[in-house]
């Protein structure tokens, strides 16, 4: 393979004459004008956050959207429609390539290797392809085109009848997206279709590598978003697709006037394309959720709608409960009457808390603040939505995964949130962070231990220097005994009150040892930073136990299991025996599972089935924050390279020894420099004694042409500069 140096490749294979040579040098020392050819930025030279960011923006100002990164590949999001980079014919070329690594680096370069990892090895070995970046850059989007890649190439060969079949098992893969975005997607400051949770779908392939089915982990959805949307923000897109696509029949039916305004559905005004009612309805239709079942799920979200206009007026009275406001009491029946709920019993459970204490568990009412009326509301609304996106989830996994002895090897393609670091930071992108964090621990050990293996195999001497090892900081977020994670669960697990204050002093003065952790002591609130890989975070400690206990009180929960809609019925089950003595309100004794501890276990299993696999990675790329077509900005650029350690990574890869380049093309391509320098003796041949090399010699050989490049320097320099025949 032609290799490149300093950004330049060669077009010519000529190396002597006086015209090629002075275009060959004048390229080689600094032409910025070929800077796009290079398509892998381990061969920029030096690797600094600047000269990468350079080629990254000639390549993105000439339309090449993907760049090798050693063993990353970098997709900067192009922001308008590039159908020809993702045509049948472009997947069918990079499948059928002898070496599709020899084509322009693309995200089906990744996708085709992966599948020939999996078809080549002896014993197969499952794969992974981690797609990471922040929000609006293209993960979604990238993991979309990879399993339409895999639904072309391995596709079950069918007979031309079955073709037409809907139900095809690639086709309902593939239908899986727009359901779980239409309900687990929203429109947000960074991006119009942001995905508000993560997912792991697992492609499963057989013996003879097509795809028969797949499965969907999702991690943490924002279920918050349901009643709590940020300004300029949306709701989940599913409920501005009923509002906008419902039938006049369906209208009547979920009270959905046109015009009715809902405060839970914020920017109904900005039309999306996401908004496409009907794409949503078909695809669940082919994943099996039937049109009866349809019409529950979308009258239950149109019950959460009228539910939060809710509203409840300040009680004069603390004995006595707040009262609904006169506006909102129309809302408060419809919503009952879709949720199917006893429309009192509603609002008794919303304004009035049940307390049991005392060894006989004597029960006590208390009647709730406007406040706390508030927010079990929206407690409410949150546990309904969650189930139902779990429930949603186990629908789709039972409808396109395989039978376990139909598969063996499978593609696991993984679409997570990526580092973020925001103003005002709390327990949501801890969690992202921390996800991050081991994601990248995960990299690195992988990256460095193939390349270990393989120098070893070369029987190369070589010795890595620094590389940014996160332990420190994934000690300081989840070691034991004591961590960020232990100390917000013991918070909660002694359920005692404390403040925002307090809990920012346990973390300081229980981990003051850790480099990882900081303190601005100009910051007016409460909080502590943490020094990531990718950058310093700091998280504000207000609100962050509560947020981990997420507490539901039990009252809602009971209330929803005497709901007489089916759907809500399967979503809230009977208790499987009575109690003979209830929990008491808030003090559950078993331990309390909290939001970190879940979210720890789901990601060690995540991390369980990405080490058991050959991760290929892509790091998405924003090239600016408003979506815009051709525009590059650097700076934003540039903290996206920061936070994904892009440089590190390549300094990984250049640690050991970045252009693997046979000894015959080396010697092949840099002869002329050899030539070049004043009083060298002409080259041996480039084949001398090249057959019975040891890998030791053929290093000092690579050593030696390296040293006589570097006295060579000066000389080229001076025939880069001088016009005339040098050959
Ligand atoms: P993320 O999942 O990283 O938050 P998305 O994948 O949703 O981001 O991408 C955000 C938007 O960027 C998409 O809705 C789409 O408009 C655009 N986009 C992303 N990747 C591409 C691409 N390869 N070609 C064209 N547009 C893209
Ligand atoms: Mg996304």
């Amino acid at each position: 393979m032609r290799q490149q140096v300093n950004g330049h490749g060669s077009g010519s294979d000529a190396h002597s004459g006086g015209e090629s040579l002075r275009e060959e040098l004048q390229e080689f020392l600094g032409g910025e004008a070929l800077l796009h050819q290079l398509d892998d930025l381990t061969q920029v030279n030096p690797v600094t956050l600047e000269t990468v960011l350079r080629c990254l923006q000639a390549r993105y100002s000439a339309d090449m959207f993907y760049t090798n990164a050693g063993c990353t590949l970098v997709a900067l999001n192009p922001f308008k429609p590039v159908p020809q980079l993702y045509s049948t014919e472009l997947m069918q070329e990079y499948h059928a390539a002898p070496q599709p690594q020899k084509l322009k680096p693309h995200i089906f370069t990744v996708g085709e290797q992966t599948y020939r990892n999996v078809k080549s090895l002896m014993e197969p070995v499952n794969q992974s392809i981690v797609v990471s970046g922040e929000s609006g850059a293209g993960k979604t989007w990238t993991s979309r085109c990879l399993m339409k890649f895999y639904a072309v190439v391995a596709a079950s060969p069918t007979s031309r009848e079955s073709h037409k079949i809907a139900e095809r098992i690639e086709q309902r893969i593939l239908n899986s997206n727009p359901v779980m975005e239409a309900f687990g997607n929203a429109g947000t400051l960074r991006n119009n279709n942001s995905s508000r949770f993560g997912k792991f779908i697992q492609l499963q392939l057989n013996r003879t590598q097509q795809m028969t089915g797949a499965a969907v982990q999702t991690y943490l959805l924002e279920k918050t978003r349901v009643a709590c949307q940020a300004s300029s923000e949306r709701n989940f897109h599913i409920f501005y697709q009923i509002c906008k696509g419902a039938s006049a029949d369906e209208r009547l039916q979920w009270h959905l006037p046109e015009g009715a305004t809902f405060s839970w559905l914020p920017n109904p005004e900005r039309t999306l394309e996401e908004d496409c009612f009907e794409v949503t309805r078909e695809a669940m239709l082919h994943l099996g959720i039937d049109a009866p079942t349809q019409n529950n799920i979308f009258q239950a979200l149109a019950g959460l709608l009228h539910l939060g206009n809710i509203q409840f007026a300040d009680s004069r009275d603390e004995a006595q409960p707040c009262q609904l406001m006169d506006s909102a009491k129309c809302s408060a029946r419809t919503s009952a009457s879709l949720l199917r709920l006893p429309e009192d019993l509603l609002l008794e459970t919303l304004q009035i808390r049940t307390i049991r204490a005392g060894r006989q568990q004597q029960v006590f009412q208390k009647p709730c603040s406007r406040a706390e009326c508030d927010t079990r509301r929206d407690c409410l609304a949150k546990l309904v939505y969650a189930r139902l996106f779990d429930w949603l989830v186990s629908v789709i996994n039972s409808s396109i995964c395989a039978d376990p002895d139909s598969w063996t090897t499978f593609i696991g393609l993984l679409d997570v949130y990526g580092f973020e670091s925001f103003p005002n930071n709390s327990l949501e992108q801890l969690c992202i962070n921390y996800a991050n964090e081991k994601l990248q621990q995960h990299f690195v050990a992988h990256y460095l231990r193939a390349q270990q293996e393989e120098y070893a195999a070369e029987g190369l001497q070589w010795s890595f220097v620094n590389y940014q090892d996160n332990q420190t900081c994934l000690d300081l977020i989840e070691g034991s005994p004591i961590s960020i994670c232990s100390l917000m669960n013991e918070e909660c697990r002694l359920n005692r009150p404390s403040s925002a204050a307090q809990l920012q002093t346990r973390i300081e003065s229980a981990l003051a040892g850790s480099p990882c952790l900081g303190h601005d002591k100009l910051s007016q609130e409460p909080s502590f930073i943490v020094v990531h890989y990718a950058g310093p975070v700091r998280y504000h400690t207000a609100g962050l136990v509560e947020k981990n206990k997420d507490p539901v009180p039990p009252e809602l929960t009971r209330l929803l299991q005497q709901s007489q809609d089916p759907l809500l019925k399967v979503l809230f089950p009977p208790d499987p025996e009575e109690k003979s003595q209830e929990e008491p309100s808030g003090q559950s004794r078993t331990p309390v599972l909290t939001v970190v501890s879940k979210f720890k276990a789901s990601l060690e299993q995540l991390l369980q089935v990405l080490h058991s696999t050959t991760p290929h990675y892509i790091r998405c790329i924003k090239p600016n924050s408003q979506g815009q077509a051709q525009m590059f900005h650097p700076e934003e650029v540039l903290s996206q390279l920061e936070a994904c350690g892009l440089v590190e990574t390549i300094h990984i890869s250049a640690a050991g020894f970045p252009i693997r380049v046979s000894h015959r093309n080396f010697v092949e391509r840099y002869e002329l420099l050899r030539r070049l320098r004043p009083g060298t003796a002409p080259s041996q041949s480039a084949d001398e004694g090249r057959s019975e090399r040891s890998p030791r010699a053929e290093q000092a050989t690579l050593q030696a042409l390296f040293q006589d490049i570097l006295h060579t320097l000066p000389a080229l320099a001076q025939a880069a500069a001088t016009p005339g025949d040098r050959a």
